[in-house]
Parts: structure tokens; sequence; C-alpha cells
């Protein structure tokens, strides 16, 4: 989004107002231009003759978003055999989908397998049950590296720690169990978690996952899952994805000389590809003053937008109703009976009571976290793509809220007249 005289336009000159007007508020809106421009910009950084990039759909899983990485020629990376569904709805090769599911069952996995996806194993029991119910499936698995990405708890995967991935000091285990079952190891992966700063702590977990490849005579591809990290505010460091793409592909290719063959390079990136590509726009319901603080209370919360409370996460906030004028500072705060704080002490234009506000990176793990706490609606989405608005999911409704909930036949009597 950006500022064209005295009004904030979307690429293609798509006027967000205008969208609010059409579609309600709140309202997400994804602007298909950045999602290609990060999907190129990765693809473009990675110089080797075999290279996969699976979108990680936890992201944002609307099945529009996933059709126009189908397009691209991007693969689809699943945590869910119900995001396997999807993707195969939206209309991936099965083969393109890789599942790496994190303490589901065998029969999960199991189903997964029945709609011929990669398999990726996270851990020895179920890399030995499913070595003895399915020996001639191939198999990817999961290692951990042990390197803490980032300094977040919560979205570092990869450290000692972590309920993510087979340690690889478990390598002797995972060859045991790979030679008593017969079971076809086609790939290794690895994935430390958001937030990497640093392409030399890539590069040293990258160093793991090569040793351990080595170990494997038949693989056909090497997973370096994701960890790609974007900015979100002005001055922050965002991965350098050039440079790191030229260090990894450099180290990749020499790896497939001495392996004897050409392996393929995945990596499945998630916030990478659309987290700019989002905003979520709100609007501002109660200018409230406090004795400390000016509160600008708005039309949604934790419910729609969870990311600032969950993670502590900061999103640049903007006022689009008046590009122009005096800045004031304003702690923006939602409507649920919770603290829900979107921002504190953040600057921008003048807010007035019914002016609309946009939360920036609002493209990954927004929408896709949104619940119905509060019995509140979710939002809808609209797609921005070459110039055009397209609503992509609909706003709900009280029919919504109630589909699922069954009102038991016992408190239905009518009251008794005294
Ligand atoms: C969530 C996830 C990703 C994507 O992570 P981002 O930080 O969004 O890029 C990749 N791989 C796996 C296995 C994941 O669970």
């Amino acid at each position: 989004m950006v500022l064209d005289n005295d009004r904030y336009v979307l690429s293609g000159g798509v006027d967000p107002l205008q969208l609010i007007e059409e579609y309600g508020c709140p309202l997400y809106v994804y602007d298909s231009a950045i999602i290609q421009r990060q999907y190129k910009r990765m693809e473009n950084a990675m110089k080797v003759k075999r290279l996969q990039l699976n979108y990680a759909c936890k992201a944002l899983s609307n099945i529009n978003i996933l059709k126009l990485f189908r397009k691209m020629g991007s693969g689809l990376d699943t945590v869910s055999v119900q995001e396997v569904s999807i993707g195969i709805r939206a209309g991936f090769d099965p083969q393109d989908i890789i599942f790496t599911p994190n303490c589901v069952s065998l029969e999960e996995i199991e189903e997964a397998v029945e709609y011929g996806v990669k398999i990726n194993i996270d851990n020895t029991s179920i890399l030995e049950q499913f070595g003895q119910a399915f020996p001639d499936t191939p198999v990817c698995i999961r290692i951990n590296p042990h390197i803490m990405a980032g300094a977040n708890a919560k979205t570092s995967v990869g450290h000692i720690d972590s309920k993510f991935g087979i340690s690889f000091h478990q390598m002797p285990l995972v060859h045991r169990i790979v030679e008593a079952t017969g079971l076809k190891v086609e790939g290794v992966h690895m994935h430390t978690g958001s937030d990497i700063l640093d392409p030399e702590v890539f590069l040293s977990g990258a160093e793991i996952l090569l040793n351990i490849a080595k170990e494997f005579p038949d693989l056909d591809y090497i997973d370096f899952g994701s960890g790609f990290k974007v900015a979100y505010k002005p001055g922050d460091v965002e991965t350098d994805i050039e440079e790191l793409g030229s260090r990894i592909s450099e180290r990749f290719n020499k790896f497939c000389e001495e392996y004897g063959k050409d392996l393929k390079l995945m990596f499945e990136p998630g916030k990478f590809m659309v987290s700019e590509a989002g905003y979520f726009f709100a609007q501002v319901n109660v200018i409230k003053q406090t004795t400390s603080t000016v509160f600008a209370g708005v039309d949604s919360g934790l419910n729609h937008f969870i990311r600032p409370m969950f993670y502590n996460a900061y999103h640049k906030i903007t006022n689009i109703s008046r590009p122009k004028g005096k800045a004031r500072f304003y702690t923006v705060v939602g409507y649920i009976c919770e603290t829900d704080t979107f921002g504190i002490n953040r600057q921008m234009t003048e807010l007035q009571e019914g002016d609309f506000i946009c939360m920036h990176n609002a493209g990954a793990y927004c929408f896709s976290m949104a619940s119905n706490y509060n019995s509140r609606y979710r939002p809808a989405e609209v797609l921005v793509h070459e110039g055009q608005a397209y609503l992509i999911r609909k706003r709900e409704n009280m029919e919504d809220l109630l589909r699922t909930q069954v009102e038991a036949p016992i408190f239905d009597e009518v009251p008794a007249v005294k």
C-alpha cells in the first residue's frame, strides 16, 4: 500500500476505503503482486538445478491463495490432513505436497498416504510403526539440529527442548529402524522455526543436515524448511534471501557433486511469501482518554488478529482515513473482553471516531489464527489481483456461528405459570 497524493492505494490503484465500503469492516485484503514478488525473489535466489518451494499453507490457507501458488509452480507444505485435502482440491499434484505433521496419529498419516503425498516423519515411534505398515512408501525424516533460531521461544522449534524433529543424536536408532523395516528414505528435512536473522546460524544447521544426508544413499531431496524473517517495522532486519540463497546454493551444489546425484533442494516458506501481502482494516469505535493513555478502540480484537497478543509481534498501524494531518500517539486496543492491545503508543495521523486503520504485514498467521471468541464473526477476505478485487471469503453470520451447535431437547420446556 502506498500513498498516492492524498490517499492510500493498493497495487493496480485499488482503493482500500472502497473495498471496506463494499465488503464491510473489519476486512482482510491480500495483494497477489506482493506474493508473486516474494516467490520470484526466493526462486531467483536459489541457483541450483532442481528447486522446489513448498508454500507452508498454515500461514494463510484460503484456497484461492493456494491456487495462486500452484499457478506460480509452487508445491505445498502441510501440517494436517485437512490442509492436504484443501491442497488437493486446489489442484496440486499429490507429489508436490509434503505432509509435515507433529504428534499426529498413525491413522492421520495413513490418510495422507492414501492421498499420495510426500510424508515427513518427526519421531522414531511413528517411524517404526510406519515402516511396518508401509515399507514401500518412501519417507522423509525430520531432523532436529538443535539450533536456536531467533530469540522467541514460541517460534523457535529447532532447539534441544523442542518437541519437533528427531534429534540428530538419535541417528543410530533411525538407521536401525530403517534397516529392520526396509523403509526407503527419500528425503531429509529440518525446520528450525521462524526468524532466522543470521545466515551463519542457518548454514550451520544445514551442515548438520548435510552430514546426515550422506548416510542415506537413495535420497531424492533435501528440505531446509523455513524461518525466513520479514521486516515488520522500519529498521527490522529481514533475512537477506539473496545472500542466503547464494551461499546455500553453493554449498548444496558442492554436496550434490560429492553425493553423485542432482538432488532437489526444497524450502517451505510461509511468512516470507505472504506476510507483507496482507492488510487488515478495522474501524475506530471509540477514542478513550484515561489519566495516562489515549486509547483508540477498534471493531476487532484478538479474535481476528492475535499475533500482537500471542507473540508480542509488532504490526505497523496506519490511519488510512486521514493520510495527512498532525501526528498523535495512540494505544490501539480491541473490543474483546480481554487485554487485546494491537500496539502501544503508536504515532499516526490524528484519529477520529469512525476512521479506518490498517494493520500491516497481516498476510501470515493472521486470518488463519482467527477465532469466534466472544461470539464474533470472522471477517471477509478479499484478494486484489491485477487491478481487480475478488471476494474470497464471506464474512460469517449468526447461522455460521450456530451451524455446528446442537440444541439438546432438555431446556426448551415452557416455563410453568406460577
Ligand atoms: C510453519 C512451518 C513452516 C513455515 O514457517 P514460516 O516461518 O512461516 O516460514 C515451514 N515448515 C514447517 C514444518 C512448519 O511447521
